[in-house]
């Protein structure tokens, strides 16, 4: 296999993906998922939206810090200011690269941008321009192409190569193409646009229909060299194109897609996993990949098929995507060596001081449940959502049964220590109106509040979602406790922190 069968992965799960209801995640979660994603090999990791909003651009500049492989990308409209910030933002990373973008289609050059197509085409070649000055490595998306006009698409591409785009990424930004007709818009963008060998060609697909990660594969299969996706499909409306899905695709099927990509696929399932328990957003039981299903064989007939021969219903085994039932228990006597040593074996690998933490907290749940499955580790090593936050949680103590419930909570707002008592229907709402009494937020919604538990066993951890909803902002937080009550009060200060958070956002715009 060649160099032109190889296909990048560019990552948006912190950008596109972050931007979906309920996914953000503030800085240290997105530095940790960047090491993931550095880590697995993902080639150019897009990091946010530096313009956004300062904690946007902190955090394209901190993944820009961190990452050690990866190109890292910041998106841009066409705007100088934009491209400025980006430039600013990525200006740490060894490889950087700024994501200009403009809409070209007929409806939204008319309705979002009011713009005539000739400004349309001028302010790309213009943000190029501008690009180029501060990297070589830039990439040009045509929002909305798979609604754009053919002989529009053409000129457009023709004179972003020539302003100096080195990839030119075709989006279908509504999720409303279907394969065959993502695949021959590749196929015409390389039959007639004359300067097309100057560039790689990109696929971003949206899941409204379904069909992102099919068309992803369709516009490969047409000539296009780079796929933008993110873990687990996280990403506006129904989400994007998830990576696992384009990647085991064609690792499963060299027949049919003989491509080949720089993802150590048996990193996979760590990755899911520790995407889910920063954003609180569970992925489908049978989600393909991924889902807690996807490898389990229940019905008679195919379990005895799978013990004669496992090829007979699997057609991948869960060692490939790093899925793998571990025998080495940790309980209260596992010390830190053998921590250490189940971290490697999940796939985790912390730095000092972020061991130290872990494991400290791993000693305090070992001190009040038996086993700590692996379940129970993800969910500790999620929970340090505590740092440069707003609010703090100090000390609960809850009272429950039939004769009422109340609950006495501590926090820490904005540095000073507060202290309030506050009853309610059930000791749930008890403590979620201790948390309004300390901190008003009178326009926030409760549209979901969820607990289940981490493992079997009356001493199992619970781990608690929570949605707040404000002015259509949305925002998740999730923690897991032996206590439901702690573990209640934590998620819903993590998601109240996260939405205090998003106030800051001024920009809404949702890019390609
Ligand atoms: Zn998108």
């Amino acid at each position: 296999m060649s160099e032109k069968d190889r296909v990048i992965i560019f990552d948006t799960t912190l950008r596109d993906g972050e931007q979906s209801p309920g996914c953000s995640m503030h800085l240290e979660e997105k530095l940790r998922m960047a090491e993931i994603l550095d880590q697995m090999g993902v080639d150019v990791i897009e990091a946010g939206f530096p313009i956004a909003s300062q904690g946007d651009f902190e955090a394209v500049q901190g993944v820009a810090k961190c990452v050690k492989n990866a190109a890292v990308a910041g998106l841009c409209r066409a705007k100088a200011s934009d491209i400025e910030a980006s430039a600013e933002a990525l200006k740490p990373a060894e490889r950087k690269r700024i994501h200009t973008f403009i809409s070209t289609s007929p409806l939204h050059m008319k309705h979002k941008l009011q713009m005539p197509p000739e400004e349309v085409l001028n302010a790309a070649v213009e943000s190029i321009t501008t690009a180029r000055k501060f990297t070589d490595d830039v990439e040009w998306s045509a929002e909305d192409a798979t609604r754009t006009e053919d002989d529009f698409l053409c000129q457009c591409v023709e004179a972003a190569i020539k302003a100096g785009a080195r990839t030119i990424n075709l989006p279908d930004t509504v999720g409303y193409s279907i394969p065959e007709e993502y695949a021959a818009m590749f196929t015409m963008v390389l039959n007639r646009v004359p300067n097309i060998d100057k560039a790689i060609l990109s696929v971003h697909c949206h899941n409204d229909m379904g069909l992102a990660a099919a068309n992803s594969l369709a516009g490969i299969t047409a000539g296009a060299r780079q796929a933008e996706c993110t873990i687990n499909g996280i990403g506006e409306r129904a989400g994007n194109a998830a990576m696992e899905e384009i990647v085991m695709a064609m690792r499963t099927r060299q027949d049919m897609l003989p491509y080949k990509t720089g993802i150590d696929t048996t990193m996979i399932t760590m990755a899911s996993r520790t995407l889910s328990s920063i954003t609180g957003f569970n992925v489908q039981p049978n989600k393909a990949i991924v889902g807690a299903n996807a490898f389990a064989h229940e019905s008679g007939i195919h379990q005895d098929g799978m013990l004669k021969n496992e090829k007979t219903y699997e057609i991948m085994t869960p060692a490939s995507v790093g899925l793998r039932k571990s025998d080495l228990v940790l309980g209260k006597h596992s010390g830190r060596h053998a921590f250490k040593k189940k971290l490697a074996e999940m796939g985790y690998e912390l730095g000092d001081n972020a061991f130290q933490d872990a494991f400290k907290r791993f000693k305090d749940l070992a001190d009040k449940k038996k086993t700590v499955f692996d379940e129970d580790i993800i969910a500790l090593l999620g929970d340090d959502g505590a740092l440069n936050e707003r609010l703090k949680f100090i000390s609960l103590s809850v009272k429950a049964g039939s004769d009422g419930q109340s609950a006495i909570l501590e926090l820490e707002v904005d540095g000073a220590i507060k202290k309030t008592e506050a009853a309610g229907n059930g000791p749930v709402d008890a403590i979620f109106n201790a948390i309004r009494d300390l901190f008003p937020h009178p326009d926030t919604d409760l549209p979901l509040y969820q607990v289940h538990a981490v493992t079997g066993g009356t001493d199992a951890q619970a781990e608690v979602t929570v949605k707040l909803e404000e002015k259509g902002r949305t925002a998740m937080g999730q923690s897991a406790d032996v206590d439901t009550m702690v573990a209640s009060a934590r998620a819903y200060i993590y998601a109240l922190n996260k939405l205090l958070r998003k106030r800051e956002k001024s920009i809404s715009e949702p890019g390609p």
